[in-house]
């Protein structure tokens, strides 16, 4: 049975309501039965996590990561106009250059603020859209952040790297951001930004979605990003969500049999993700690598707004 969202699972789905389904896959079976075999060979290779909540990391949890599953985190949105168009986007369209907190708007930057504080996170992802469209703006957010927040917030910069030089870097860095979050996905796997990050950066962190097609340029991409001192790769469950369907419906993907009938959360997995980061998990495993891989599902999303809601409960009581 559905169950009401919650005003904690709305901030959590805001924006990501999705109109309909894409058609299901078939052979729901077979997957299940792979899926079930990679997953022996994980725990067998040593994986860590928590299989059930669709959350496996293969060395350790990203800083940023840590509070974000304690549902203690939040996205600060510095506006929704990107220079890109990727097809997974799950953004709200059309594009808004608007300040969101969590994807609920917000009239001001000190009213982003406050509502961080209220919500007493541990963590901060700046993103946009692509933030640093508007340089600005972020370095304005960052100044308020640490100004107003705990001094051990951390806070994670998102970005798809267009804009990344290495003034930019240092000065991101001097301003108090504490680690990067890079979409390669959204620049065709193009690393080169990766690398001049970590001439600045010590935490630098690959996130994106696990495109199943995408594979082996996935797998060969990992041993680069070992290579340069990643420490993490953070694999998203492709999903459906109002933003993107279309676009994946063009492609043809379908839903994954795993669907949404558990979930509170309004996207859906898209079919063929999740097993291809159960094949990059134990690719890392096997390879023994350096860097970190860390497998967030829809599960995981779930997962991250009941405990928010858990919190919410507490300190109203
Ligand atoms: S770069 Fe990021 S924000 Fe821009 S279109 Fe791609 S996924 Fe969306």
């Amino acid at each position: 049975m559905t169950q009401p969202l919650s005003e904690t699972f709305e901030r959590y789905a805001l924006g990501l309501a999705r109109k309909e389904s894409l058609p299901l896959e078939t052979h729901a079976e077979m997957t299940e039965r792979r899926k079930a075999k990679f997953l022996r060979a994980l725990k067998s290779h040593g994986i860590k996590g928590w299989p059930e909540r669709g959350t496996l990391y293969t060395q350790e949890l990203s800083q940023g990561c840590k509070p974000c599953l304690a549902g203690e985190a939040s996205h600060l949105s510095v506006t929704t106009l990107c220079n890109r168009d990727c097809f997974f986007c799950f953004n709200p369209k059309p594009r808004k250059d608007v300040l969101s907190v969590h994807g609920r708007e917000v009239a001001s930057l000190d009213e982003a603020i406050l509502s961080l504080k209220t919500l007493g996170v541990k963590s901060v992802g700046i993103g946009g859209g692509e933030p640093l469209l508007f340089p600005k703006r972020v370095f304005e957010v960052i100044a308020a952040l640490r100004k107003n927040l705990s001094p051990d917030l951390w806070i994670d910069l998102y970005t798809n790297a267009d804009r990344l030089t290495l003034p930019i870097l240092k000065e991101l860095k001097a301003a108090g951001v504490s680690g990067l979050r890079i979409d390669l996905a959204a620049r065709g796997y193009d690393a080169e930004p990766v690398r001049l990050a970590r001439e600045v950066f010590n935490d630098v962190e690959i996130e994106m979605p696990a495109i199943p097609e995408h594979k082996k340029v996935v797998r060969d991409l990992m041993h680069y990003l070992d290579e340069l001192g990643v420490k993490q790769l953070i694999l998203h469950e492709l999903f459906a969500s109002a933003a993107n369907i279309d676009s994946l419906k063009k492609r043809g993907y379908l839903a994954s049999s795993d669907g949404s009938h558990a979930f509170r959360l309004t996207w859906s997995p898209v079919a063929k993700s999740e097993e291809t980061v159960y094949g990059h998990l134990l690719y890392a495993l096997l390879h023994k690598f350096k860097m970190s891989v860390y497998y967030c599902s829809c599960r995981t999303q779930d997962w991250i707004a009941e405990n928010a809601l858990k919190n919410q409960k507490l300190s109203n009581d």
